[in-house]
């Protein structure tokens, strides 16, 4: 069993806005996002963490639904410009950081955890994908997007706020982990 406790002192010293523990059950996959992902993202077809690489949205569903529990974590930054795409983009360095210190102390209490985060991956300045495997499979984690989650109607279903307005950037993470 998760010590959420003792997790929540440990996520109190980081930047999170707010933290939620989510049924797995409750996620929707669709191929609706996938359908986007390939007709609007730039990325699509560029990173192992990007689909297709990632697999279809069935294998990418069944991956997630291996685990019984995801925290979902948020992190908030004001910009000056929520327009200026590239102070947005920005931003997400330090939510990737904050991912992998709360996927650590997930991992301290249950080795086995999956993450998804924010856009594509950018740990390797040319991604390997796809003519050579991905080069560092520990700390690549896929876009939430690219598991065809329809992350806005969890939020909404749960009563969860993620549209803050004005220059506020949100980025969120899923943290895949069983009890
Ligand atoms: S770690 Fe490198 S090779 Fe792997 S998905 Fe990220 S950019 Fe691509």
């Amino acid at each position: 069993m998760l010590d959420r406790k003792l997790l929540e002192e440990q996520m109190c010293e980081l930047p999170i806005f707010e933290y939620h523990y989510i049924d797995v059950s409750r996620l929707t996959f669709t191929q609706r996002v996938r359908d986007i992902c390939r007709t609007e993202c730039p990325m699509y077809g560029k990173s192992w963490a990007c689909p297709p690489g990632t697999g279809t949205v069935e294998e990418c569903r069944q991956r997630c639904l291996a685990y019984k529990k995801a925290l979902l974590i948020a992190t908030v930054t004001e910009v000056s410009d929520i327009a200026n795409i590239r102070e947005t983009l920005d931003t997400r360095a330090d939510h990737e950081e904050v991912t992998r210190q709360v996927a650590e102390l997930v991992r301290q209490q249950t080795e086995d955890v999956y993450v998804l985060s924010s856009e594509a991956c950018d740990e390797c300045e040319t991604c390997a994908y796809p003519d050579a495997p991905c080069r560092f499979p520990d700390r690549m984690n896929p876009c939430i997007e690219s598991h065809g989650i329809l992350l806005t109607d969890t939020l909404e279903q749960l009563g969860i706020e993620f549209q803050y307005g004005g220059n506020i950037v949100t980025w969120f993470s899923l943290i895949f982990y069983n009890e």
